[in-house]
């Protein structure tokens, strides 16, 4: 069997849906599984609606209205008759939406936005699910709900392998295309978990480790895993073939072509990943596999944006030892802040995190009372793998080097952009 992932901005149109299509007929769908995110920017709009409901809820209603015309537009493009099937289907996923924003008791944040960022993933694949069907294919759609079972870490669920397998295996079946959707799981209880944000390439992996799978794709708007996002790099250059160890270090340095928890489940089971376009799917793209990385390598470039600088001393001009080092990180665990690089002196210690769920105020707080606590925001954290003086030059020229971190292949700096 092979996993194919679809993400939001391959199905982010009806075009988009219908090249989905064109991609199946040229590359096969016989015994597929279809992992599909959420359409287009959905998430985000869904973030929307969940901050509309605890927070401005004069603007609840329109936002979730928006997110049903993006919607309805694009079944509209698809499908024309308005006595298709999916229409009904639709509706009744947002009366849903609709019921639980009406009557959720909870009020747990958490909580709440799995129950209602999950809908993207269950709408998309209903379209796409339809419309396969409607050019005569057909297929599985499948609530991956019933088969990924998690614990109840609301927004960053970690998995039961054990469960997940059992009902794998059992539900999935084989000679034909199944569709579920990526992103999403259930907790014991089965309310509805998610396994963080761009989880979609994690359920394929999933899958494919369950599955044993020949192989897994995912299926995206650049040709492959580039040495740079092209977005911000205008001459990166294709990686054709690159080890487990190499895509596993610039998943977590941030290249974000590839989710980074993606890979070891493949590796685990040396399951090839291909990174493919969707615009053009029968070139070759990047393909990961065991122990092939090209030499020389290309100095790969990796950005992270909004990062927040920390540099903590303390107030007693005494030096910061292990009890306090394993003290800061038990805090930054617990205000789930991510540590993206360390670096320690005498009297200071510095940390470059990501504060995805706004608790820095908080954990400020907290510090402020045992050390001086010095911080940048809106910083951005550059990775060069395998760098050389042209690479670094590139990244520094011009810019304000607040922190530089070098070891034998990698070099980090923290620039404030001028
Ligand atoms: P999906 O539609 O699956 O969610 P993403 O948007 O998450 O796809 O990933 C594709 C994007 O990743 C590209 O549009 C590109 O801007 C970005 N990207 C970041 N780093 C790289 C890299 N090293 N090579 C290719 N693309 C990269
Ligand atoms: N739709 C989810 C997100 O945007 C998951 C994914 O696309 O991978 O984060
Ligand atoms: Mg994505």
């Amino acid at each position: 069997m092979r996993v194919f992932k679809f993400g939001g901005a391959s199905v982010k149109d009806a075009d988009g849906i219908k090249n989905v299509y064109d991609v199946l007929q040229k590359v096969g769908f016989e015994d597929v599984l279809l992992v599909v995110s959420a359409m287009g920017k959905t998430t985000n709009a869904l973030e929307e609606v969940i901050k509309n409901y605890f927070e401005k809820s004069a603007e609840l209603n329109s936002s979730v209205q928006e997110v049903k015309k993006y919607h309805n537009q694009i079944v509209m493009d698809l499908f024309e008759d308005e006595k298709n099937e999916v229409f009904a289907a639709i509706n009744a996923q947002f009366s849903d939406l609709e019921y639980f924003l009406a009557h959720n008791k909870s009020p747990n944040y958490n909580f709440v936005y799995d129950q209602i960022v999950s809908y993207g993933e269950l709408i998309s694949t209903t379209i796409l699910s339809h419309f396969m069907s409607f050019m005569g294919i057909q297929t599985q759609w499948v609530d991956v709900r019933n088969l990924i079972k998690t614990d109840a870490n609301y927004r960053d669920a970690e998995l039961d392998w054990s469960l997940t397998q059992t009902n794998i295996s059992k539900n999935i079946k084989r000679k034909i295309l199944n569709i579920t959707q990526g992103f999403l799981g259930s907790d014991e209880n089965n309310f509805t978990t998610t396994l963080g944000r761009e989880g979609s390439d994690y359920t394929a992996a999933i899958f494919a480790y369950c599955l044993n799978a020949e192989s897994v794709t995912i299926w995206k708007d650049v040709p492959g895993v580039m040495n740079a996002d092209p977005r911000y790099f205008e001459n990166a250059s294709l990686l054709n073939q690159i080890s487990y160890r190499e895509a596993i270090e610039l998943a977590f340095y941030g290249a974000t072509v590839i989710h980074p928890k993606t890979l070891q489940p493949l590796q685990k089971k040396e399951i090839p990943l291909y990174v493919k376009s969707f615009i053009n799917p029968l070139l070759k793209g990047t393909s990961v596999a065991k122990g092939v990385d090209l030499e020389p390598y290309l100095p790969c470039f990796i950005v992270k944006r909004n990062q927040l600088l920390i540099s903590l001393s303390s107030i007693d001009f005494s030096f910061i030892m292990e009890e306090n080092i394993s003290e800061i990180f038990g805090l930054f665990h617990q205000f789930k802040l991510k540590v993206n690089l360390i670096q320690n002196s005498a009297i200071s210690f510095s940390v470059c995190v990501e504060d995805k769920f706004d608790n820095f105020n908080a954990l400020n707080a907290l510090l402020s009372k045992k050390f001086k606590v010095d911080f940048s925001e809106n910083v951005t954290l550059y990775t060069i793998r395998h760098f050389n003086d042209q690479a670094a030059q590139t990244v520094e020229e011009n810019k304000t080097v607040l922190l530089k971190q070098v070891s034998r292949e990698t070099m980090q700096v923290v620039i404030k952009e001028n």
